[in-house]
């Protein structure tokens, strides 16, 4: 019953807003402003997650399909480089007002194919949109440096686009990291290739379709699908300078390792381990609801779910208020008024997930609030989860050691603040960690200690709005976190820096004799 359609058959006022009644169609790919039916045999099925019903199939690029979207991009670029930031900034301005147009359309694209519930589902599109905005900046983030360094000579700096660029995207922000890669990209002067999870690129297309109504020119931002395949080929394309990654470690090191080895420019933000520490003198009523909005919201699907708690000393007594608080959160599909948190994305991440709860029972820990085997009576088929706590965790445990990206809490004991920094430090990953406390004498030693990119202090979410960077740490990110998305980091690693050193009065210049030796600047 599939037919070709383009993006979601939808339009900024008419969007699915139930888990009913949904009209399934063949995900297109895009290649110069226009939507096209693949012609490969190869399709990935996606379903909704709240009851498995399938939405569409998404194709695997064929060869000269990917070849053909490099082709586009690198045509686009010989205009599109040449075209002025104050263009481009006018294009960025139309693209983030439509955005806020289909607010509501892309997060039932978002809320239908990945799950998460329509209020995070606009959260997810937000975050995105405030990227693009940041991007508007771009006349002014763009400006060189000049300086006179010596009598008649001036130093000067271009930031110039690098030409293909190419984004390889995760499932759990459908919309937000697609816009973490396009603005800055496309605002700098490269073309950009996006490759969209397979498993919910609706967001993605209704992105590309809105790009082309903002005015962006043909080829300039392609959209090519598939898994493994395409990744390879992205790699592997000569005229593809640079790659921007975001998703799990093991798909990551690879993506970073082959990349760089093929001299490309890589970004690539991997998996994450986030810690909270609550401190006896911690604000009680502030740190329970923090923790449980943070472990369990998005169904624990965020690359900075708060998905390790450290109790310190005492605090080990809230755990049973922890328990009710997150007990009483409501699971349910995402368009369902009131749902807290919806489905995790596919079965196989479910039986995944409830075989790390198991494995914790197995080594010995508590499972204080168990989420297995919950079903709301309207979605019996959907990849249920409910909020899960796991208490006497040891770091030795695999539910301790592996990213679980579910609704579930795992949770260590501690006596001291200084044991709560070495068991943090200890960890692999290294993207958020929070501390709850009233002392800024406590807090102010977590934050010189504490090796993880983005520190919260009594705030348990601690991703810095666009006008930072998104600091990841040790294994959260590839090649050392060099990289870093977003703010002008993000405009650094989308442009080439250029300096240009000019002698323009050469009155001086009388001697017959030329200078061999390296001027001292005496
Ligand atoms: P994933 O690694 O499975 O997939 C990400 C992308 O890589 C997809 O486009 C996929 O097609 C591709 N891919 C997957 N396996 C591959 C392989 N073996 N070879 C080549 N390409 C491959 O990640 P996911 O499950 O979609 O996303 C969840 C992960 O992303 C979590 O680990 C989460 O922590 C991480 N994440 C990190 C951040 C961050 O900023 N640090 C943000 C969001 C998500």
């Amino acid at each position: 019953n599939i037919t070709p359609a383009f993006g979601l058959n939808s339009t900024a006022t008419s969007y699915p807003t139930s888990h009913d009644k949904v009209e399934q169609y063949e995900t297109p790919w895009f290649i110069d402003n226009e939507f096209k039916p693949s012609a490969t045999t190869e399709f990935i099925d996606v379903h909704d997650p709240a009851t498995n019903k399938l939405l569409t199939r998404v194709p695997q690029n064929t060869d000269e399909e990917l070849k053909a979207a490099v082709a586009s991009a690198q045509k686009a670029f010989e205009s599109w480089r040449n075209t002025t930031v104050l263009h481009r900034q006018q294009i960025m301005f139309r693209f983030v007002a439509l955005i806020r147009e289909n607010w509501d359309r892309l997060a039932a694209s978002i809320t239908l194919e990945q799950g998460k519930t329509f209020a995070d589902a606009k959260g997810d599109v937000l975050r995105g949109l405030q990227v693009a905005e940041a991007a508007c900046a771009a006349p002014e983030l763009l400006k060189g440096e000049v300086l006179e360094v010596a009598k008649d000579m001036e130093t000067r700096t271009y930031r110039e686009p690098l030409g293909v660029v190419a984004a390889i995207c995760p499932f759990n922000f459908p919309a937000m990291i697609p816009l973490w890669c396009i603005p800055i990209a496309t605002v700098t002067g490269n073309t950009i290739i996006l490759k969209p999870s397979e498993r919910d690129p609706g967001a993605a297309m209704i992105l590309v379709e809105l790009a082309k109504k903002a005015g962006f020119p043909e080829g300039v931002i392609n959209v090519v699908h598939g898994a493994h395949k395409t990744v390879n080929f992205l790699l592997d394309e000569p005229a593809i300078k640079a790659i921007s990654f975001v998703g799990g470690n093991k798909a990551g090191e690879y993506i970073f390792s082959r990349g760089s080895a093929n001299g490309k420019r890589v970004q690539a933000n991997l998996g994450a381990k986030n810690h909270a520490a609550v401190l006896p003198d911690a604000n009680k009523n502030h740190f329970l609801n923090a923790v449980v909005g943070a472990a369990f919201g998005a169904a624990g699907q965020r690359c900075m779910a708060l998905s390790t708690l450290v109790t310190v000393g005492e605090t080990k007594d809230w755990l049973p208020e922890l328990a009710e608080r997150a007990k009483a959160l409501q699971v349910n599909a995402g368009f369902e008024p009131g749902a807290d948190l919806g489905p995790v994305i596919t079965p196989q991440s479910k039986a995944r997930i409830e075989s790390l709860i198991a494995s914790a029972e197995e080594e010995g820990a508590t499972i204080l609030l168990d989420g297995r085997g919950y079903k709301p009576e309207k979605y019996p088929d959907g990849n249920w989860i409910a909020p899960t706590i796991i208490t006497n965790v040891k770091p030795h445990m695999r539910c301790y050691r592996e990213e679980i990206f579910g609704p579930v809490l795992v949770v260590l004991n501690v006596d001291t603040l200084d044991e709560a920094i070495d068991l943090i430090n200890a960890n692999e990953y290294g993207n958020g960690v929070a501390i709850f406390t009233r002392s800024g004498a406590t807090a102010e030693k977590f934050r010189r200690r504490i090796e993880a990119g983005q520190v919260g202090i009594n705030v348990p979410i601690p991703v810095p709005l666009p006008m930072f960077s998104f600091t990841g740490n040790k294994k959260s990110v590839a090649g050392g976190g060099a990289n870093t998305f977003y703010g002008r980091p993000g405009i650094n690693f989308y442009t080439q820096l250029k300096t240009v050193t000019t002698m323009w009065s050469q009155e001086d210049a009388l001697g017959k004799k030329a200078d061999v030796a390296m001027p001292t600047h005496s």
